[in-house]
C-alpha cells in the first residue's frame, strides 16, 4: 500500500514539475533543511550560511498559524535531512504526519523547537477573566512562542548548530564559526534591550489582542496585559477586553499599546482613539513581509527594530 500511495506521490509530483508548477521552488528540489516558522529559518540560514538549500514552508507574509502544507511541502520535508518545527500548535499538522506514519522520520532528523527550551505555560488573558464562569481555553497548555526569548534563541542556535554538524561533518568548522557570530549578534541586542529594562520605570507592555511574548516578557522580567493569552484564532476583542485594556493602559499611563505585525489594528486604533496613547508594532518573528524577506531581514534586524519600540513602551 505504501508502494503504491509512493508511486502515486511520484507521478503527481513529476506532472506537477513538467507542467503548471511556475513556482520555482517545484517539488523535485532536494533540501538540506526544511522549516517552518521564520525564527527556525532563520536561525538555520545563519548557522549554515551558503553551504545548506533551507525551505521556509510557511510563505512570507502569511499566517503562520492555521498553515496547511501542501503535496510538494511534505516532499520537501520527507526529502530533507533536518526538518525544523515548533512542535506547538502552528504545526500540530506534523506531529499527525508522524504519527500517521505518512512522514518517515527514520528518514531526517526532526527538531521540536520547543523540545530546546524550558516551557512556560500560556499566560491567562484579559477574554479568560471576562469569561471567568468559563473553563480557561489554556489550561495546562505550554506556549510554543519560545524564541522570543533571547536566550532561547540563543540555545536553539547552539542546538541546531550541533544538529547540523552531527549531519554535516565536513563543514562543521564553518557552522560553528557562524553560530558563535550570530549569537553574538543576539547577546548584543539582549544587552541593550537589558539596559532599557533596567532603566525604565514602566515594566508593563499592552498588547492588544494576540501575546506571543510569554517567553519575552518572563525573561525580561516584564509584566504584560493583552487580550488573548498566546495567539488566538480568533482575534475579535469583546467590549468588555476593549474597556480593560483602556482602563489598564490610563490608570498605570502606559504610553503606548504594542500590536503584532500583519495586525488590522482594529484593537490598537480603538485604544488610540479613547485614550491618545500611540500605537507601535512590537515584532514577534513569527513570520515576515515578502518585502523583509525578500531582502534578506534577520531575527537580529527584527530585534533591532523592536529596541526603540521597547524604549518608547517602557516610557
Ligand atoms: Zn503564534
Amino acid at each position: 500500500m505504501k508502494k503504491i500511495l509512493c508511486a502515486v506521490v511520484a507521478i503527481l509530483l513529476c506532472v506537477c514539475g513538467m507542467t503548471a508548477c511556475t513556482d520555482t521552488q517545484t517539488a523535485s528540489e532536494q533540501y538540506d533543511i526544511v522549516t517552518t516558522v521564520f525564527p527556525a529559518y532563520d536561525f538555520a540560514r545563519a548557522v549554515a550560511g551558503d553551504t545548506l538549500k533551507i525551505k521556509m514552508l510557511i510563505t512570507p507574509g502569511g499566517e503562520a498559524h492555521g498553515f496547511a502544507p501542501t503535496l510538494d511541502d511534505l516532499a520537501a520535508v520527507q526529502g530533507c535531512k533536518l526538518f525544523i518545527y515548533t512542535g506547538g500548535p502552528t504545526d500540530a499538522w506534523a506531529a499527525e504526519q508522524f504519527r500517521s506514519g505518512n512522514l518517515d522520520t527514520s528518514r531526517f532528523s526532526a527538531f521540536s523547537m520547543m523540545d530546546h527550551a524550558d516551557l512556560l505555560a500560556i499566560p491567562e488573558s484579559i477574554e479568560d477573566h471576562t469569561h471567568e464562569h468559563e473553563e480557561h481555553a489554556h489550561d495546562g497548555e505550554y506556549d510554543e512562542h519560545v524564541w522570543t526569548s533571547p536566550a532561547n534563541a540563543i540555545r536553539l542556535i547552539e542546538d541546531i548548530c550541533e544538529e547540523l554538524c552531527v549531519l554535516y561533518p565536513a563543514h562543521a568548522d564553518t557552522f560553528r564559526t557562524n553560530a558563535t557570530e550570530y549569537t553574538a549578534s543576539i547577546r548584543s541586542c539582549e544587552a541593550q534591550m537589558q539596559e532599557i529594562v533596567s532603566n525604565a520605570h514602566n515594566k508593563m507592555l499592552v498588547f492588544e489582542d494576540r501575546f506571543p511574548f510569554v517567553y519575552f516578557c518572563d525573561y525580561f522580567g516584564l509584566s504584560h496585559t493583552a487580550a488573548f493569552g498566546s495567539c488566538a484564532g480568533n482575534t475579535e476583542v469583546s467590549a468588555a477586553t476593549l474597556d480593560t485594556l483602556i482602563n489598564t493602559i490610563e490608570d498605570n499611563n502606559i504610553p503606548c499599546v504594542l500590536h503584532l505585525e500583519f495586525s488590522k489594528m482594529i484593537t490598537a486604533d480603538r485604544i488610540v482613539e479613547q485614550t491618545g496613547c500611540k500605537k507601535y508594532e512590537f515584532h514577534s518573528y513569527h513570520n515576515i513581509s515578502q518585502e523583509d524577506f525578500d531582502n534578506g531581514i534577520t531575527y537580529v534586524d527584527l530585534m533591532l527594530r523592536n529596541i526603540p519600540v521597547l524604549k518608547e513602551a517602557l516610557s
